[in-house]
């Protein structure tokens, strides 16, 4: 007879031997991806592209990546969609979340021991999330951790011992500061992940989340949405974070999903209706 313990342990043992961090992934990925708009198989795609590299090429055993984008646009939830899809032993992500309280210190040794740990893997995948919160950015000042920044700046740059390989996905939500911080030659390509722009995108979103019951309702919120002038190119400036949210809260009022749908993203465009 087989118990739950012996499952579990069995799938211990199939689990690969270089301390894969799968739960923290996939809990950044939970709500999953939605195919919205060309721009995120595009995304996807260089993701494998790069992921191929690494995993062929003997010229380059370190690859880095950096994806930006404003707020919410979706950069660590495609860094560990791109990260898992390669099933690399190694893949781990290390984000200001699971530091919170640290000191200094602690910070520096939890990012050197991620990278110390990909090492013993052949082929590994390190997501860098939120630079900006990483390195304790405060915009007034302005300040950071510069022993973060060193650490990080070091690392990065290092290539791997002989026989190793390492493709590093880094995030953040302000590109200018990477060129602040004197990082933006660690990486070797960088990738805009922008916000959501045009209705048609939103109308993809909601017709995944079956936001509406039926055709018909979901026609008339599309009418309502094209009255409020949020139709066409541009004329909408929000991330799919924040989407998401805004439609989970428009279906806890089943009798005016629609409005509320409406209303939100209204108070979300931008002034001019234009992005500048
Ligand atoms: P922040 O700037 O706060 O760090 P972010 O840009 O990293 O935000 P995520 O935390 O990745 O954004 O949030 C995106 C959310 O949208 C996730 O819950 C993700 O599952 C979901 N999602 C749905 N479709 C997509 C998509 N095409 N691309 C990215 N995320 C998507
Ligand atoms: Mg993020």
């Amino acid at each position: 007879r087989v118990n739950r313990s012996d499952f579990m342990h069995a799938l211990d043992e199939v689990h690969p031997m270089y301390g894969i961090s799968e739960e923290e992934l996939t809990s950044v990925v939970q709500n999953g991806i939605i195919h919205f708009d060309a721009v995120v198989d595009e995304i996807l795609n260089d993701g494998r592209l790069f992921i191929e590299q690494v995993r062929t090429s003997e010229r380059t055993p370190l690859v880095s990546l950096l994806l930006h984008g404003p707020p919410g646009s979706g950069k660590t939830a495609l860094a560990a969609t791109i990260a898992m899809a390669s099933e690399f032993p190694f893949v781990k992500i290390i984000s200001p979340d699971q530091m919170v309280g640290f000191s200094e210190g602690q910070k520096i040794s939890t990012i050197a021991k991620v990278f110390t740990d990909s090492y013993k893997s052949p082929l590994s995948v390190i997501v860098v999330d939120q630079i900006e919160r990483l390195i304790d950015w405060v915009s007034i000042g302005p300040r950071f951790s510069n022993g973060v920044v060193q650490t990080l700046t070091v690392l990065m740059g290092k290539r791997p011992p002989k026989e190793r390989r390492l493709l590093i996905i880094a995030t953040t939500s302000s590109r200018p500061l990477i060129t602040e911080i004197e990082m933006s030659d660690v990486f070797d390509s960088e990738i805009r992940v922008p916000p959501i722009s045009d209705a048609r995108s939103v109308e993809t979103v909601i017709r995944e989340l079956k936001l509406f019951g039926s055709e018909t309702e979901y026609r008339r919120a599309m009418d309502k949405m094209r009255q409020a002038g949020l139709s066409g190119e541009g004329r909408l400036n929000i991330g799919i974070k924040k989407l998401l949210s805004v439609v989970e809260m428009a279906r806890q009022e089943p009798e005016a999903v629609a409005d509320r749908l409406v209303q939100s993203l209204m108070q979300l465009a931008p002034p001019s209706g234009i992005i500048v």
